[in-house]
C-alpha cells in the first residue's frame, strides 16, 4: 500500500482519472471526412463542412463510431445504456470552429454505463477499479504555435474524430470497498488496461506518445482507514504514465502538508511543469468554466438496440484479463509471470506463438522470456513480424524459443548448453537452435555407460570426500555433481549423473 508518513499520521492518496482515447474509425464521429489525421497527413485536406462548421451543415452519427464505443463497454463489463443523447458543451479556441464540442452530458446516462476492469493491486491481488461511464465526443483541432514568429496555425484535421472519455467511479458511499486508484503505482495499471484493452479491441491505438491518449487526473488524500474523502485537484491532459506517477506522488505530498499544517486544499485545476515535477494553479473553483451544457437540436436520441450489442459481442477477441486467467489456469504460471505476458497485447501474441498450443511447454517459454529475452529488446521483434537478421541482430523467434524449450524437454542437451545455444542465438549465430546444438556438438550425454565411465573417475579421484560422504555428510553430493558434469565438458545429463552417484556412493 502507498503511504505517506506526515507528522501527525499516515494518510492514503486517492486517485479518479478521466482518460481520453482517440477512437479508430474511417470517418469522424459526425462528418465523412477522413478520421486519419496523423502529422504525415499535410494539414487541413481532411476536413468536411460540418468540421468546421460552414452554417446549415448537419451533423451525422458515424454508427461504426457507436459500435467502437459499444465493443469497448463490453470489454470493461459495463452496462450499455438503450438510449443516450448528445449535449453541446460551449467555450471558445480557435481549435473548436462550431464554438461548442458535442458530447454526452454529464447528468444523463451515455453510451457507456458503469463498468470495472481489474488490475493488481499494490499488494499483489487482484483489484477491480470501477468504472462510473465512457462517453462520446468530438476531439479539437491543433493549434501551432511554432510555424511563424507572429503567427498561429490550425490545423482542423483531428477536428471531429471520436473521443472515448473513460472515467473512474469514486464510490463514497462504500469506500471500505476499495475499489478506486489508491497509488501511483496503481493509476499505471489502470491505464495500461485500458490501453491494452483498447488496443486488443481495435478501438484506439490509445498511445500517449503519440497523442492517442491522455488523461486529467484528480487527486486527493485522506487519512489512512478513515472513510471520508478529501477535497481533489484536477490536472488537464496529461501524456506520459512518468509525469503522471510523479505527479500524483508530489501533489499527495503536498496536500499532506497543507492539512498537517491546518490549512485546507482547495479544488482548484492544476497545470504540472515536467521539468521540476511541480504544479500550479491554472484555475480556481471560482473561475470554473460554465460551459453552458444543453441538448444538441440537430441529434436524435441514440437508441442501442439488443441484436446491436449481440452483434458486437460475438466478434469479441479475448481481452487482456482473460489472458492473464488462461495463463494461470491453463498453463500454471504464477500471477507474476502471467502479468508480465500480458503487459502487452503484442507480448501475450508472442508468448502463445511460442506456447503453440502445447501447455507443456508454457512455463519454459515464459521463464526465457521473463529472465532472458525482455533483457535483450534488441534481439526479438515483439510484433513478430521480423525475422532472420536485422540492423545486424539476429532476431530470436517464437519458434526459436519453443524449439529451445523442448530439446531441453526431451533431454537432447541439458539447462547448461541451452544457455549457451541462447548466448550464440543472441551473438548473431544463424540456424535453429537444433542447428546450433549440431555445429557445435552440444548434444546432451545421457548414455548411462558414458556417465558411469565419468563418475568412476571422479569416485577414485577424491576419496576423502567420498569418506565424508558415507558418514552422513550428503551436502557433498552437489560436489561430485559439479565435478562430473565438469569432466564431461557439461554435457552430461544431470538428472541421470545424480541418479547413478547416489547409487554408487551408497
Ligand atoms: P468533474 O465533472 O468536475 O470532472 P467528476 O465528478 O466527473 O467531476 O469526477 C471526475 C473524476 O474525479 C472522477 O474520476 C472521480 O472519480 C474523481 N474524483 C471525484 N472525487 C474525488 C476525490 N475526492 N479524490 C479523487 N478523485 C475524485
Ligand atoms: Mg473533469
Amino acid at each position: 500500500m502507498f503511504t505517506i508518513h506526515g507528522k501527525t499520521g499516515d494518510w492514503e492518496v486517492v486517485v479518479g482519472l478521466e482518460t481520453h482515447i482517440e477512437v479508430l474509425s474511417k470517418s469522424k464521429l459526425f462528418s465523412g471526412a477522413s478520421a486519419d489525421y496523423n502529422p504525415s497527413v499535410a494539414p487541413n485536406t481532411q476536413v468536411s463542412m460540418v468540421d468546421v462548421a460552414m452554417p446549415g451543415m448537419l451533423p451525422v452519427l458515424n454508427e461504426y463510431c457507436v459500435d467502437q464505443a459499444i465493443k469497448f463497454g463490453l470489454g470493461i463489463n459495463a452496462e450499455i445504456s438503450r438510449k443516450s443523447c448528445f449535449a453541446r458543451k460551449q467555450y471558445f479556441y480557435p481549435d473548436l470552429p462550431q464554438g461548442y464540442q458535442i458530447t454526452q452530458p454529464a447528468d444523463q446516462p451515455p453510451v457507456v454505463g458503469r463498468g470495472w476492469v481489474e488490475i493488481m493491486g499494490d499488494d499483489g491481488n487482484p483489484k477491480k477499479i470501477l468504472i462510473e461511464r465512457a462517453h462520446l465526443e468530438q476531439d479539437a483541432a491543433k493549434n501551432k504555435h511554432d510555424m511563424h514568429p507572429a503567427k498561429s496555425f490550425v490545423d482542423f484535421n483531428r477536428c471531429g474524430v471520436m473521443l472515448l472519455e473513460i472515467v473512474t467511479f469514486l464510490d463514497t458511499k462504500n469506500p471500505e470497498n476499495n475499489s478506486y486508484i489508491s497509488s501511483p503505482e496503481e493509476a499505471e495499471r489502470y491505464l495500461r488496461q485500458i490501453r491494452e484493452t483498447a488496443r486488443a479491441l481495435g478501438v484506439s491505438k490509445a498511445n500517449m506518445e503519440e497523442g492517442s491518449m491522455r488523461a486529467d487526473v484528480n487527486v486527493s488524500v485522506k487519512r489512512v482507514g478513515s472513510n471520508t474523502f478529501g477535497t481533489r485537484t484536477e490536472t488537464k491532459n496529461m501524456v506520459s504514465f512518468k509525469f503522471i506517477k510523479n505527479h500524483i506522488e508530489n501533489e499527495a505530498r503536498r496536500q499532506v502538508e497543507i492539512l498537517e499544517s491546518g490549512g485546507i486544499v482547495s479544488q482548484d485545476t492544476l497545470r504540472y511543469h515536467q521539468d521540476d515535477g511541480s504544479s500550479s494553479v491554472m484555475r480556481s473553483k471560482e473561475d470554473a468554466l460554465d460551459y453552458r451544457y444543453f441538448p444538441d437540436p440537430d441529434l436524435l436520441p441514440l437508441v442501442i438496440t439488443d441484436e446491436q450489442i449481440e452483434r458486437i459481442r460475438k466478434t469479441m477477441p479475448e481481452l487482456p484479463a482473460a489472458t492473464r486467467a488462461r495463463y494461470i489456469e491453463k498453463f500454471g504460471l504464477a500471477e507474476y509471470d502471467a502479468a508480465r505476458l500480458t503487459e502487452t497485447v503484442d507480448i501475450s501474441h508472442w508468448f502463445d506463438a511460442a506456447v503453440g498450443g502445447k501447455a507443456e511447454r508454457a512455463k519454459g517459454i515464459a521463464n526465457w522470456m521473463i529472465s532472458e529475452l525482455f533483457a535483450h529488446p534488441e534481439n526479438y521483434d515483439i510484433t513478430n513480424e521480423k525475422t532472420g537478421v536485422v540492423d545486424g541482430m539476429r532476431i530470436i523467434t517464437p519458434t526459436d524459443l519453443s524449439e529451445l524449450v523442448d530439446m531441453v524437454a526431451a533431454s537432447e542437451i541439458n539447462g547448461k548448453q541451452a544457455k549457451d545455444i541462447f548466448i550464440k542465438m543472441l551473438d548473431g549465430e544463424i540456424g535453429t537452435p537444433r542447428a546450433i546444438a549440431d555445429k557445435f556438438g552440444m548434444q546432451q550425454i545421457t548414455d548411462t555407460s558414458a556417465i558411469e565411465k565419468i563418475i568412476d573417475e571422479v569416485i577414485s579421484a577424491n576419496p576423502s570426500q567420498v569418506e565424508q560422504y558415507k558418514s552422513g555428510k550428503v551436502g557433498l553430493l552437489g560436489f561430485f555433481v559439479g565435478n562430473v558434469m565438469k569432466a564431461s565438458g557439461g554435457k552430461a545429463n544431470p538428472g541421470v549423473v545424480n541418479e547413478i552417484l547416489k547409487k554408487k556412493l551408497g
